[in-house]
């Protein structure tokens, strides 16, 4: 086994692909010390700069007079009011029936897909979907279509085929917002397309839960966003992880869907409950995501982001959202550049296959509520100057 390990190991060495830890220390709002030294964080999913907000810290510390962990899972004795209350809460914000908590985003898409389809249904996926979905997919045993990235004519072609094929459930998942391209998923179209061919729409709102949504639910996401309702977009799944600062998850919907997954979502039913100090952290951040104007700060920073590159001519993707990658192509560029970067003073992700497709390695930049515009001026600089000495055209 030992050479197999290690033969492995080399092997991603060789490639560039091998992935390392960063020790951190954290610091507040957008500073992380690394090996001693304070660097700007860009990097992150705390979109909302609520993962180091002391009133947040606060609550999950009072929260955790109530027990530092829920010692069983939510359907024998690990479910405590405060998680009924958080429930509660993310149903309001998302403006749906109902709402249940996972352990992670990860767990809540592969317990859905696979709690609601099985063999003799089909699921159809955007290529770039979340590893999750992907993973829910495969779990659940119901066929596997997949469609070119946010390609509504691909898509439609699948729902046909699927059609087709079975008279049985077809689900689709996508991401609203695409975790490493920061682009999003045409979905008032693939809504109408899944009422034509009876489908159901999955939204997964990682990255569009807490920064995105319509005037009445302005945290809900990207499909409150493109104008859906629970009817139109009947499952979303939201993590808690990003937005929200913390970490858990949550699908709202009808409180058909709810009581439905509470039963049989295999990833709900088999592990502890999410901890009661965590669930007051959440319960926290998301009352200040109500009452607070960070997405108005963090909206600010997109646009100022993206004009100061524009200034630097920086090779910019189609991105409105809080994710701005910089493709880069390969392997070895991106690392360079991201440890030159580290150098200066900047933490960002050097993102490679096989997280995204061979050939478009790139450095996934994450904005914040928490950044100063001084603070992009300075990531920004020292980009260009770290580009061009590795001579990447700008
Ligand atoms: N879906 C998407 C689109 C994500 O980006 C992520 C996190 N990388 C997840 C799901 C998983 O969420 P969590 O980190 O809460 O497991």
């Amino acid at each position: 086994m030992q050479d197999f390990l290690e033969a492995r190991l080399a092997e991603r060495r060789a490639q560039q692909l091998y992935r390392y830890h960063k020790l951190l220390t954290a610091a507040p709002g957008p500073l992380a010390v690394v090996d001693g030294r304070e660097l700007v964080t860009f990097s992150s999913n705390d979109y909302l700069g609520l993962a180091t907000h002391p009133e947040v810290i606060a609550a999950q510390q009072r929260g955790a007079a109530l027990g530092a962990g829920a010692t069983a899972s939510h359907l024998v004795n690990g479910h405590f009011e405060i998680h009924q209350q958080l429930q509660n809460k993310i149903a309001e914000v998302t403006g749906r029936e109902a709402a249940l908590l996972f352990g992670s985003g990860y767990m809540a898409n592969v317990g859905v897909i696979s709690a609601l389809v099985g063999r003799g249904d089909v699921v159809v996926q955007d290529k770039l979907n979340h590893a999750s979905l992907i993973d829910g997919g495969r779990i659940s045993g119901a066929d596997y279509l997949r469609f070119a990235h946010n390609d509504v004519a691909a898509l439609e072609i699948q729902l046909q085929r699927a059609r087709e094929k079975r008279d049985g459930k077809i689900l689709l998942a996508v991401d609203g917002v695409y975790s490493m391209d920061g682009d999003t998923a045409p979905l008032a179209e693939m809504a109408g397309l899944c009422k034509q061919y009876d489908a159901w729409l999955m939204v997964d709102e990682a990255h569009g839960f807490g920064v995105m949504g319509s005037n009445h639910f302005p945290c809900a996401g990207s499909a409150a966003a493109a104008g859906l309702d629970q009817d139109t977009a009947p499952i979303i799944m939201g993590t808690l992880g990003k937005a929200a600062g913390n970490a858990g998850a949550f699908v709202a919907g009808s409180r058909a869907l709810i009581d439905y997954l509470t039963q049989f979502a295999r990833t709900y039913i088999y592990t502890t409950g999410m901890s009661p100090a965590v669930a007051a952290g959440n319960l926290h951040a998301l009352e200040l995501m109500q009452e607070l104007p960070l997405r108005e700060t963090l909206n600010a920073r997109i646009r100022y982001f993206r004009q100061r590159a524009a200034a630097y001519s920086l090779p910019l993707e189609n991105s409105t959202s809080a994710i701005q990658p910089l493709l880069l192509g390969c392997e070895k560029t991106v690392l360079a550049v991201s440890e030159q970067l580290q150098q200066s003073g900047f933490l960002v992700g050097a993102i490679r296959p096989p997280t995204v497709p061979a050939g478009t390695a790139r450095l996934r930049i994450t904005l914040s509520a928490a950044h100063s515009e001084a603070q992009i001026d300075g990531l920004l600089s020292a980009l260009a100057t770290a580009l061009q000495s590795v001579a990447v055209p700008v």
